[in-house]
C-alpha cells in the first residue's frame, strides 16, 4: 500500500501537469485541487490510481470524473466567493468539495443513488468539508428550496437542457452541462441567463459522462 505522503506527491505532480498544460488556469482552482486530492474521495483500493488523469469507479457503477474534466468545468464556471451554487450528480463528493473551497459558502448537491449520498457524506466528513449539503433526489428538477443560483454545475450527460435548471438560475447566472447521447459523447455547454431572462448557449467541446437519469433527463 502506498503511503499518504507518496499519494500527495503524486497528486501534486498531476496538479502541476494540469497547470502547465493550461487546464488549470487560475490560482483559486489550483489551490482547491491541492487542498482536496482526489484520493480522499475514492475507495482505498483505487488510492494509487487517484492521481492518474482518467475517470475512476465509485460505488453503484458510477464514476468520479478525470481531474482535467473537473478543472475544465470549474474554470468555465468562474466561481467567486459568496456565490450560491447547486451541483447535480454528487457521486463521490469531490467536485462539491472543490466548489465549496472556491465559493467559501454553503454548496448544495443532489444525487439520485442513496448509496452514493452516504458515500459522499462519509468522504466529505473525512476530508473535513462542512459546508457541502448532500440531498437525495432527482437533480433534473433542480433544488427549489435554495434557488435561485449563481451557478448550476451538472456532472452527468443530459438529452437536453432541463427547463427547471434554467428557471432556477439567477439573471446573469450560468449553467454548465453536458448534453448529447446516452452512452457515447456529449457536448459541454455553458448556458448563460441574461438580465432580460434570455438564454445564450456556448458549446465548449466534446466530453463523455454517465447519463443524467430523471424526469427531465434520460428515462431509467
Ligand atoms: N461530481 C461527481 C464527483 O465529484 O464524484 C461525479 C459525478 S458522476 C460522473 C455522475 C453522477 O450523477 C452519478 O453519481 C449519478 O448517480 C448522478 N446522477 C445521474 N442522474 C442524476 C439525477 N437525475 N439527479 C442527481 N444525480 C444524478
Amino acid at each position: 500500500m502506498v503511503d499518504e505522503g507518496e499519494l500527495r506527491r503524486r497528486w501534486e505532480k498531476t496538479v502541476e501537469m494540469l497547470s502547465r498544460e493550461g487546464v488549470i488556469k487560475t490560482e483559486p482552482v489550483r489551490h482547491a485541487f491541492l487542498k482536496y486530492p482526489r484520493y480522499l474521495f475514492v475507495e482505498k483500493r483505487y488510492w494509487s490510481y487517484a492521481h492518474v488523469d482518467e475517470p475512476l469507479p465509485i460505488p453503484a457503477g458510477q464514476t468520479i470524473s478525470a481531474p482535467h474534466m473537473v478543472a475544465i468545468m470549474l474554470e468555465l464556471a468562474e466561481l467567486k466567493p459568496g456565490m450560491n451554487v447547486l451541483e447535480i450528480g454528487t457521486g463521490s463528493g469531490w467536485n462539491a468539495a472543490l466548489i465549496a473551497e472556491l465559493v467559501k459558502a454553503d454548496v448544495y448537491t443532489v444525487e439520485r443513488i442513496p448509496e452514493l449520498v452516504e458515500f459522499a457524506r462519509r468522504n466529505l466528513e473525512k476530508a473535513g468539508v462542512e459546508n457541502v449539503h448532500v440531498f437525495l433526489g432527482d437533480g433534473t428538477k433542480g433544488f427549489p428550496p435554495k434557488a435561485p443560483y449563481d451557478r448550476i454545475i451538472v456532472t452527468a450527460g443530459a438529452p437536453k437542457i432541463p427547463e427547471p435548471l434554467v428557471e432556477q438560475l439567477k439573471p446573469g447566472g450560468r449553467l454548465i452541462i453536458p448534453v448529447g447521447s446516452y452512452h457515447l459523447w456529449q457536448d459541454l455547454y455553458v448556458v448563460e441567463k441574461k438580465g432580460d431572462g434570455r438564454i445564450r448557449k456556448r458549446r465548449w467541446g466534446g466530453v463523455a459522462f454517465v447519463p443524467l437519469i430523471g424526469e427531465h433527463g434520460w428515462k431509467e
